[in-house]
């Protein structure tokens, strides 16, 4: 594995999405390199400093605005 390999596996890496493979050749990666190690603190610090929040990940409790809107009418509707 290459430094500009790692540099866009490191993102999937720390969200523990890579495949075992991929995971095995970037860990012997960063035995041998510093500079990738550091990079790595870098986008850890970054997370810690961001939270969870800042990842593009799905949230699927968010109902779009009009969906609610025809939820809470149906509730207020069926309450009466
Ligand atoms: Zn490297």
């Amino acid at each position: 594995m290459t430094c500009s390999e790692l540099v866009e596996l490191v993102t999937a890496y720390l969200d523990g999405a890579l495949d075992e493979r991929s995971e095995t050749l970037l860990v012997i990666h960063l035995d041998g390199c510093p500079s990738c190690r550091t990079l790595l603190e870098q986008h850890q610090q970054l997370i810690q400093l961001l939270g969870p929040a800042a990842l593009p990940a799905p949230r699927p409790t968010a109902l779009p605005p009009a969906r609610r809107t025809i939820l809470l009418a149906a509730f207020r509707g069926s309450s009466r």
